[in-house]
């Protein structure tokens, strides 16, 4: 009997995204049902995946790389600035020997997220009914006694308020305040970890959006040179301004992620998407500010209107949470990603699963297999474009849009097998993402830093070439078909460029070539 489920596109050669199309049948469901589905080439929806314990060696970074992750993320909140400079250093070396596809990485700051401390044997048993203290003074906690480092917290919780620990998986009911102590009731228990995160929902956090470690965090990663940085907790449009200010006093370009996980950010949403390079959908707090059932139609919401405003979206956590400790994980959570994929998420992200978990790599097999697999089939019914039909009735388009997605239109029926940008920015790589073409998208940049950028969009396969190579892009565009392979002889590309919101600098171009 065939075994379904490991398919000869699981062994190594198929990791390289510029490899062979994998083909196979699942010859025993044959019924009326299609499952004999040809994958594509190239994946469209990206994977990031946070390193941790459970990945910070570099033979394991390697594994991941090959086995498809595009963005590394450095969670902040955990390890020390010499833990992180030292995995950012392993996954540049990784990236190197992997060869032609860019790597990037995303270096993600705790914001207020506010936190537990530690306990002497890394955490303690709550037990439902019985009283537990959280305290602020710098102390290690002990049975019943929980310590948090903000300092407001005595000052911004009032008796009934509910104290959520674990995203959600522990619960403490406040019954009295006294100076630096909170005395609570155990309504939820559990076992309770070093660092695990505390939410206050109902409660306005009197904490400032960017603390002076998530300061000193961010001038420590630009000066690293991470290609992305994340803001926890983002609040209003002025959080992210002021992270963009430190940005400023360094020459890094890297782009900024406005984490969504709060209420007061979805009432502030559109002015947040305008000001960010890009947003997270973080459900872990989303899914305890808000009642959980809220969680999936704001994903769908925000998925859209990211889409619409040409940046990227990353939806994040517990995508594969079995797999922490699983080799497989529930249908429902490989439901969940090809949710995802299906509604034109940027990229899917891996938390605890490839941070902490027992299964890192297995977890990134498992990603890419789901995305894949979707994406063959959405592509089978023509259906990338309908990703895009969110927006049609906005009119008039920004030109650099409307003539994306006219392009994506043209791709279509000249079935062309690539689209070419000539990306300086990378906007537009970004605009031409946006419109969710049916062909991969090729992004040429001279600038290594604009390359990583790309890894993280929709459909873009990044390449970094010479700035000579750009001048001539037919000639570039038969030198990368045939070494790429995206396209044979007598098949047609396009080659894009100069969609940039810039009326003078850019001008917007089209030119359709034969291999
Ligand atoms: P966030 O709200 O920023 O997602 P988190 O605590 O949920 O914070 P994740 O990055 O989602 O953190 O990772 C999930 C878990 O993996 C963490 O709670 C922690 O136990 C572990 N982890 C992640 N990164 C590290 C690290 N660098 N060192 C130690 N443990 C880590
Ligand atoms: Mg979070
Ligand atoms: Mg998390």
């Amino acid at each position: 009997m065939p075994n379904i489920f490991r398919r000869r596109a699981l062994s190594a050669g198929r990791l390289d995204p510029l490899g062979a199309t994998p083909h196979f049948h699942y010859g025993l469901l044959a019924m009326k049902i299609t499952t004999d589905i040809q994958l594509l080439k190239y994946r469209r929806t990206k994977i990031v995946a946070t390193l941790g314990p459970s990945s910070n060696d570099a033979e394991t970074i390697e594994a991941l790389i090959a086995a498809g992750a595009d963005v590394f993320r450095l969670n902040m909140s955990h390890g020390t600035q010499e833990s992180h400079r030292e995995l950012y250093e392993r996954v540049r070396a990784a990236s190197n020997k992997a060869g032609r596809r860019p790597t990037a990485v995303l270096a993600d700051l705790s914001g207020p997220k506010i936190r537990v401390g530690r306990f002497p044997e890394g955490g303690i048993e709550l037990t439902a009914g019985t009283s537990a203290t959280v305290t602020t003074r710098d102390v290690e906690g002990a049975a019943g006694l929980i310590p948090s480092q903000y300092e407001a917290l005595a000052t911004d919780v009032s008796p009934g308020d509910r104290i959520l620990l674990d995203d959600g998986n522990l619960e403490l009911e406040v019954l009295g305040v006294e100076e630096t102590e909170v005395r609570s009731r155990v309504v939820t228990g559990g076992f309770l970890k070093n660092h695990k995160g505390m939410n206050l929902p109902g409660v306005e956090l009197s904490t400032p959006s960017m603390t002076d470690k998530d300061k000193d965090d961010a001038r420590f990663a630009l000066a690293l040179g991470v290609d992305f940085l994340a803001l926890s907790f983002v609040r209003k449009a002025a959080d992210i301004q002021e992270l963009k200010e430190i940005l400023a006093t360094t020459s890094s370009s890297a782009a900024i992620i406005a984490k969504i996980e709060t209420p007061q950010a979805l009432g502030n949403i559109g002015e947040i998407v305008e000001v960010s390079d890009g947003i997270m959908v973080a459900r872990g707090d989303l899914g305890v500010e808000l009642p959980p059932q809220a969680v999936p139609l704001v994903q769908s919401q925000l998925i859209d209107l990211a889409r619409k405003n040409s940046k990227p979206v990353i939806i994040a956590t517990q995508m594969l949470e079995s797999m922490v400790t699983h080799p497989r994980p529930t249908r429902a959570e490989v439901s969940d990603v090809a949710l995802a994929v299906r509604s034109g998420a940027d990229a899917v992200m891996l938390s605890a699963e490839s941070a902490s978990g027992k299964y890192p790599v297995q977890s990134v097999i498992m990603m890419d297999t789901i995305a894949r697999e979707t994406e063959a089939y959405h592509w089978q019914q023509d259906a990338f474009g309908s990703l895009s039909a969110a927006d049609r009735n906005d009119h008039p388009l920004a030109v650099p849009n409307a003539l994306a997605r006219s392009t994506a239109q043209l791709s279509r029926e000249l079935q062309v097998r690539t689209i070419l940008v000539i990306s300086k920015s990378g906007r537009t790589a970004a605009i031409m993402s946006a419109s969710r073409p049916a062909a991969p998208i090729v992004a040429t940049s001279s600038d290594p830093a604009t390359c990583r950028m790309a890894t993280l969009l929709w459909g873009v396969i990044p390449v970094n070439v010479t700035k000579e190579a750009l001048r001539d892009p037919r000639t570039l565009s038969q030198h990368l078909a045939r070494e790429l392979g995206f396209a044979e002889p007598g098949q047609k590309i396009l080659i894009v460029r100069g969609f940039g919101p810039d009326p003078v600098l850019d001008t917007p171009s089209i030119t359709v070539v034969t291999i």
